[in-house]
């Protein structure tokens, strides 16, 4: 059976698409003509009430959601196993929660909503924080009556702020999605695994379900009365993600690779309104040549974080307070986005006093430097005794880079920094050989946001109208911060991401 998005109902759909377009907006248009050449002759045609495109935090949260509300739930996943990054996360936010009561633990958060609203210069919707806020209490208890194991530990994740942080037992593969998992198949939900959702259904110019690609090339047509996008962001796209701001020559990416935007393909063939350029990431400094197998191995990605280190572009100029990642280690990103290179300089006194920050004792981090330069895996760590000699590694002006330091010494000196007044108690002048270089590469965890969204999490077109019947929820939707990941609200995104997925799925039910 040859199935062709008709081209007249896909115009009515992605109208305001090409509004976007004529707004110079391309992706969207660009995905909008992808989506009208677009025709399949399905191997397989399901039918359900309410197709989750996704099977991680927010997905898992909407499936079994929907099926409690007694809906018919059929649940696709690009991968061969559910979770996504949902599986590897540590905890869950929550305020008013049973386990924060019986701890004793409350905390007042309209202060907490102004101070996001204030850090992202009151480009976020409060009522999203308000929300979340109100409901996340009663979320978590949902979660563990429908069998999602927490350790009981709640804390402020380090942050020396609320306690928030619900952890997770067996992080949230083990005690999230697993029995998450067990809840939908006991309410009768289809799992189809390894069919990855790439292009909408669409009829009468409105959404009627996706068209989903198995592993064998296959198409599988899943007609539902609504689409609920849970496919964790576009973080596996090294070309969306340059958009932010990265170079993806040297990105290293650790999240899921299935979370390539399928999501955010399908909501901008609808004529959804574009987040992306305004998604927060996760993202920290990387330095290649040493230890890595995990993401949070220090001394690695701590170095950038540490406030010790002097930071340079590719004109040996410092461009920012190497301090500003202290509170969020987010904020180190975006200043580095308007250089084209970036470096750190150090020395040994420097390195030495930044290991502790992250556990390492400075004598094994020493260790772990020598080895790091003798592999030097990815060329990027370079030491020598003059300053001159550093600049040679990278091609960089010595001179330059010599007056630099020089002026960055001088500040130490005096206790103050003249040009981005930096902590002094960062401020350690770069005297003590041997010197170091490096050129750091990016680990990147995720994006969040990329469709704007309502408090339903339905998907909004151009005119920030819902489009019936289509719903992007978790990070493919999440609209609580912009630009950069506030942080200070532990584990916000996941408990955003169930609240996304309980909200989206009531009112869907509610519009069958
Ligand atoms: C290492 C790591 C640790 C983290 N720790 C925390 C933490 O402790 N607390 C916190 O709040 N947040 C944490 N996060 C953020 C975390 O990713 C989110 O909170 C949460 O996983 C977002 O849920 P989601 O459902 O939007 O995405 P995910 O949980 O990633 O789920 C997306 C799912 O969609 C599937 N998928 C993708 N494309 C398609 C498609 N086209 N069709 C069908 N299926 C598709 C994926 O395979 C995946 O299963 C962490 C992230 C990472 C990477």
């Amino acid at each position: 059976m040859e199935t062709t998005i008709d081209r007249r109902d896909l115009l009515k759909g992605a109208a305001a698409t090409m509004g976007a377009a004529a707004m110079g907006i391309g992706a969207a248009s660009a995905l909008a003509e992808e989506a009208e050449a677009f025709s399949c002759e399905p191997a397989e045609v399901m039918d359900c009430d309410i197709v989750v495109c996704g099977t991680g935090i927010a997905g898992m949260a909407a499936i079994v959601q929907a099926a409690q509300n007694g809906a018919n739930v059929i649940a696709l996943e690009a991968a061969s196993a559910p979770g996504g990054n949902g599986a590897l996360i540590g905890g869950c936010f929550a305020h008013d929660s049973s386990l924060q009561r019986e701890q004793g633990i409350d905390f007042d958060f309209p202060s907490i909503i102004e101070n996001e609203m204030k850090a992202t210069a009151y480009r976020v919707d409060g009522r999203l924080w308000k929300n979340l806020y109100d409901n996340s209490g009663a979320n978590l208890d949902w979660l563990i009556e429908n069998g999602v194991k927490f350790s009981g530990q709640v804390d402020d994740y380090g942050t020396g702020g609320i306690k928030s942080m619900h952890y997770f037992e067996g992080r949230g593969g083990g005690g999230y999605i697993t029995p998450m998992v067990a809840k939908a198949e006991e309410l009768g939900v289809s799992f189809v695994y390894e069919a990855k959702a790439e292009h909408p259904v669409v009829k009468d110019g409105k959404i009627a379900g996706v068209y989903a690609q198995r592993a064998d090339g296959s198409w599988l047509q899943v007609n539902a009365k609504a689409v609920i996008l849970a496919t964790g962001g576009y973080g596996a796209d090294t070309k969306m993600v340059a958009r932010i701001g990265y170079n993806p020559d040297n990105l290293w990416y650790f999240g899921v690779p299935t979370n390539d935007g399928g999501g955010w393909r399908i909501a901008m063939e609808m004529g959804a309104k574009d987040f992306s350029y305004h998604s927060a990431d996760n993202a920290h400094a990387y330095i290649r040549a040493m230890p890595h197998e995990r993401p949070d191995q220090m001394p690695n990605c701590g170095l950038s974080m540490c406030g010790y280190l002097v930071w340079i572009n590719q004109d040996c100029k410092r461009f920012v307070r190497e301090d500003c990642g202290m509170s969020n280690f987010c904020q180190q990103n975006p200043p580095r986005w308007n250089q084209k290179e970036w470096y750190f300089i150090f020395d040994t006194e420097q390195y030495k006093a930044a290991c502790p920050m992250y556990g390492v004792d400075p004598e094994e981090g020493m260790q772990i430097m020598k080895e790091s330069l003798e592999t030097n895996e990815g060329d990027c760590l370079y030491s020598a005794d003059t300053i001159e000699e550093l600049a040679a590694f990278f091609g960089l002006d010595a001179e330059a880079l010599v007056a630099e330091v020089e002026k960055y010494n001088k500040y130490c000196e005096q206790g103050f920094d003249e040009d981005w007044c930096k902590d002094p108690m960062f401020m350690m002048p770069i005297a003590n050989p041997p010197y170091y270089i490096t050129k750091p590469e990016t680990l990147f965890l995720m994006t969040i946001g990329a469709v704007f969204t309502d408090i339903n999490g339905q998907a909004l077109d151009e005119n920030n109208d819902p489009i019936p019947g289509l719903y992007a929820i978790g990070v493919d939707g999440c609209m609580l911060y912009r630009n950069v990941y506030t942080i200070d609200v532990p584990a916000s995104c996941c408990g955003n991401s169930v609240n996304m997925g309980r909200n989206s799925a009531n009112h869907a039910c509610a519009n069958l």
